[in-house]
């Protein structure tokens, strides 16, 4: 009996307890007049309890209605005070390395997707500002950006092959989509293209390569050169739409077989990939033509690249 009187007593002591607890977790608001919990109120280190004295929602109803009065104020105020603001959270930093570190990383912990939300949205709102910022932040450093970027690469050569294998192989199909796009939507682009990897094959297959080096820059003509010498070969029912499969391709008048080279600097090399040696050829005729070779055609041809030869040099 006497042991279920002091389980009674106890427990109105709690109940007491609780409400205690309940009236210091709630506040008054002193615009809306309501009374919340704490947490609906922002903290104020100025005042006794460490609360503003406005709720969240009437700060931010304030915060809505002069918002262009506010970011202008504190605008003109961060003007006014930059030295000394920079200079002030530098101290504090300084003074607080560890602590901010932690809080930060805590933080991020346990923040993730708001971050990264608020990150997207940013950078999608200040997108032009962000790329010139940074185009003019690469300007101003390029050598030393240039030189870290090669230490680094030297320092983790063997990760970052193995990254990039490991990144064009999980990103295969994304990459291809993103040619074939391009490749319907932009003739120019298929065509550089088409030719950056008919020049890489023809150099593989006879033991060399072209080392990093873009094909135009072995060549004496540009895309756009290239572009309109096929044009001004189109025969009837030809144009940038039908290039390609099932259309028409670019065709080497005289076949790629039939020149020697080792590396894309030989004169050979130059002859096969000269425009006198290029033309659009419908794929069926392409297919015809096979790799035999008309002596009398070459000899013409010799004679316009000597030609072509004479008046370049
Ligand atoms: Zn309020």
């Amino acid at each position: 009996m006497g042991k279920r009187k002091t389980n009674k007593k106890s427990k109105i002591d709690a109940h007491k307890e609780d409400s205690l607890k309940e009236a210091v977790r709630t506040k008054k608001c002193s615009k809306c007049g309501e009374v919340k919990e704490i947490s609906e109120f922002n903290k104020n280190k100025y005042t006794k309890d460490g609360l503003r004295c406005q709720c969240r929602d009437c700060g931010k109803e304030y915060y809505e209605a002069n918002k262009e009065q506010i970011i202008e104020r504190s605008k003109e105020y961060y003007e006014d005070n930059k030295e000394q603001i920079k200079e002030r959270s530098k101290k504090y930093q300084e003074n607080n390395k560890e602590k901010r570190k932690e809080y930060i990383e805590e933080y991020r912990k346990n923040n993730k997707e708001k971050i990264a939300k608020t990150q997207k949205r940013y950078d999608e709102d200040n997108k032009e500002h962000i790329q010139q910022k940074s185009k003019e932040y690469y300007e101003d450093n390029k050598e030393h950006i240039q030189q870290r970027h090669r230490e680094y690469y030297e320092d983790n050569k063997e990760q970052i092959k193995e990254q990039s294998k490991e990144y064009c192989k999980n990103n295969k199909e994304k990459r291809n989509k993103y040619y074939r796009d391009r490749c319907v939507s932009d003739p120019a682009f298929r065509l550089r293209h088409n030719f950056s990897c008919l020049v890489w094959q023809a150099l593989k297959a006879n033991g060399t390569s072209k080392r990093g080096i873009s094909c135009m820059s072995f060549l004496s003509y540009t895309i756009e050169q290239l572009k309109d010498h096929l044009e001004s070969l189109f025969t009837e029912g030809m144009t940038w739409e039908n290039y390609g499969k099932n259309g028409w391709h670019l065709d080497h008048i005289i076949p790629q077989s039939f020149f020697i080279f080792v590396s894309a600097d030989d004169v050979e090399f130059r002859y096969c990939w000269s425009l006198f040696n290029l033309q659009p050829l419908w794929e069926k005729d392409n297919r015809e033509k096979d790799n035999k070779l008309m002596p009398k055609h070459l000899k013409r041809q010799s004679q316009i690249w000597e030609q072509h030869l004479a008046a370049v040099h």
